[in-house]
């Protein structure tokens, strides 16, 4: 898919309340934790920033949890880019902050004990970096792990570079794969011909989950405070959020 297109990131992107009124996400097939996943497979999640996890799925990691089965999350980037030109939030500082952020968060949902391997990509540079990305999947997955990542469409370049390398690497080892869309919400509208709705499944969330889910978001302060150095609003604001904290998550199969 081109980049060419309007699948940007800029503004405030489609509001929460016009997916709220879309018959199309309300009426999305519901799919069950326990039967997307067979029992005794491990789930490797592929999490192109240090958040990425939890707005994707942290509903569905804590349904496989309680399943029982084993969880490895693969943190491709620490998140340094998220802040270009800022005096406080420095790369340095991102570094050492986001990978914190996302162990607290982890906490929250009660997977204090999942681990995260940190792959040390640059942030915004995944899609130059395709080849070492391919080379640590390869060393880190199974044929029969259930690989999670971002969709290969998402319209973040390091989104969707994690996407494609995790579908390359699954259909070379055998792994099944399930894709999230994350800033889709943003730049698609209802309906869009360019997301592969025949694909999306709902996982309904618990109201403990979902009240979990949103508590671990809020350890991601670094994405959720405005930064005075570059008189920027938070990475995620408050529209953001609202499409991303649901009380369910869409996934593509
Ligand atoms: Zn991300």
């Amino acid at each position: 898919m081109s980049m060419n297109d309007n699948r940007r990131i800029v503004g405030e992107g489609t509001p929460e309340s016009d997916w709220l009124a879309w018959p199309g996400l309300l009426d999305m097939p519901a799919a069950e934790a326990s039967a997307l996943v067979p029992a005794g497979s491990r789930i490797v999640m592929v999490a192109p920033h240090p958040d990425d996890e939890i707005v994707g799925c942290a509903g569905l990691l804590m349904q496989l949890a309680a399943l029982g089965h084993e969880i490895l999350i693969l943190g491709v980037t620490d998140g340094t880019g998220s802040h270009p030109g800022s005096g406080y939030w420095t790369p340095e500082r991102l570094a050492k902050a986001r990978p914190q952020e996302s162990l607290r968060a982890l906490e929250y949902l009660g997977l204090a004990k999942v681990p995260i391997l940190r792959l040390g990509l640059i942030d915004t540079r995944v899609t130059q970096e395709r080849a070492a990305l391919i080379a640590h999947l390869d060393d880190h997955l199974q044929p029969d792990d259930i690989l999670v990542t971002t969709w290969r469409g998402d319209g973040h370049p390091d989104h969707e570079a994690t996407g494609q390398a995790c579908a390359e690497v699954a259909s070379t080892k055998g792994c099944s794969l399930i894709e999230l869309p994350i800033w889709t919400w943003h730049w698609a509208s209802p309906g869009d011909p360019r997301v592969p709705w025949e694909r999306a499944r709902r996982i309904e969330l618990s109201l403990d989950q979902y009240e979990r889910k949103c508590t671990a978001l809020e350890a991601h302060v670094s994405q959720l405070t405005a930064d005075d150095t570059t008189e920027q609003g938070p990475v995620l604001a408050p529209f953001a959020l609202a499409r991303l904290l649901r009380p369910f998550e869409v996934l593509f199969l």
